[in-house]
């Protein structure tokens, strides 16, 4: 479909990018699982999986990137993938770059094993202080919000600001958030990356990552990603189409359920902190309430006064699962799962206790998952 861009996210996650099906006329996209295609393509590109440009890849690049305002997208076979293939294609031997120092765990990873590897530095910044870390081969600045899982906000237009000023490059993760709350190339972000394994996927089942951005990064991410092929197969791409059709409704439940849930435990005498940043008082609230013009999402931190691990084996309805944004309510420990590869030094320093427990809101019914929580305090 043209002009997506035009069409309300509602719309745009039904019709945007899905192709249908022309020769039988039937609704739905078929699933096309060619490795092996004419080489007189029909746009005169080949079409091979790792190449990017098969059919399913496409319809969900393309409704990816009617949902971000991006010209352009590029799915890949997880998360990971998607990020690691876009800082190695910006990056070059010799370059820094900077990175918010509340991200992922696995991102941090990467970058702590791999950068160095290949002759690039990096600096992690804690707060909104960027531009003091700027060095003259600084090439990109790095950001995700909200963090996982103290749900930090950076302001996203601040940092697209200082980056313009010196000419750097900026990449989110905009896995949290979703593209249905909050669209960072709107404010300025040149590259926007996905675990698409969560609210993309949503259902618990699959696993995926996107890069939305302009059409000139993207064919520069292209040309490095089908090098690293990680590309994702026309049978998972198909089933992230059907996924992306429900998106809006799943994370407006989500986004209310969360909020429901935050206001609960926010003035529960069992609970010490909440970190929410649709409540009032989350340091980062009102400029979250700028840049989420769709909800504040449906990922929730706490501090239990009691033991984390009997609370969480007391719960009946909210499952224990790494993971997140799926249609069911989950719950963790950041400390031993997403945060594990990090000293607990390092954990401290951006306040992952023992006792922090996240909650992936899912759409159920919000009294019951409430229910669920008192009874188990
Ligand atoms: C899960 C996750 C990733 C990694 O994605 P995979 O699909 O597991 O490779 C990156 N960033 C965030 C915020 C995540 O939650």
């Amino acid at each position: 479909m043209k002009n997506a861009s035009t069409l309300s996210k509602l719309t745009a996650s039904v019709h945007a990018g899905s192709p249908g099906d022309p020769q039988f006329k039937g609704t739905v996209t078929p699933i096309f699982p060619s490795s092996a295609y004419d080489y007189e393509g029909i746009e005169g590109a080949t079409m091979y999986p790792r190449y990017y440009n098969t059919p399913n890849n496409k319809a969900v690049a393309q409704k990816l990137a009617a949902l971000e305002n991006a010209e352009e997208g590029l799915v890949f076979s997880s998360g990971m993938a998607a990020i690691l293939t876009s800082i190695f294609t910006v990056l070059r031997s010799g370059d820094h770059a900077i990175f918010q120092s509340d991200l992922y765990g696995g991102t941090h990873s990467a970058i702590v094993h791999e950068l160095p590897r290949f002759g690039m530095t990096y600096t992690f910044v804690d707060g909104q202080n960027f531009e003091e870390a700027i060095r003259p081969e600084t090439r990109l600045i790095y950001i995700e919000t909200p963090s996982n899982p103290t749900l930090k906000i950076t302001d996203i237009k601040a940092v697209a600001a200082i980056a313009k000023k010196h000419n750097l490059l900026t990449m989110i993760d905009n896995t949290f958030a979703s593209p249905v709350n909050q669209n960072p190339i709107d404010l300025g972000i040149d590259i926007v990356a996905h675990s698409g394994t969560k609210y993309i996927g949503g259902h618990s089942d699959l696993c995926c990552g996107a890069v939305l951005s302009s059409k000139k990064l993207c064919a520069q991410i292209r040309d490095s990603a089908l090098h690293f092929g990680g590309s994702l197969d026309a049978h998972t791409c198909w089933l992230v189409e059907r996924s992306l059709k429900t998106i809006v409704l799943r994370v407006r439940q989500q986004n209310a359920n969360a909020m429901a849930i935050a206001e609960f435990l926010a003035n529960d005498e069992h609970v010490t902190r909440v970190y929410y940043p649709g409540l009032p008082n989350h340091p980062g609230h009102d400029i979250a309430k700028e840049q989420m013009p769709g909800g504040f999402g449906g990922m929730l931190s706490f501090e239990l006064k009691g033991d984390a691990h009997v609370f969480m084996s007391r719960l009946r309805l909210i499952k224990r699962a790494i993971s997140l944004g799926g249609v069911e309510t989950t719950v963790t420990s950041p400390a031993k799962t997403s945060h594990v590869k990090m000293t607990a030094a390092e954990r401290a320093a951006i306040g992952v206790s023992d006792q922090l427990i996240r909650l992936s809101v899912g759409i159920e019914d919000a009294q019951d998952l409430i229910n669920d929580i008192k009874q188990a305090f």
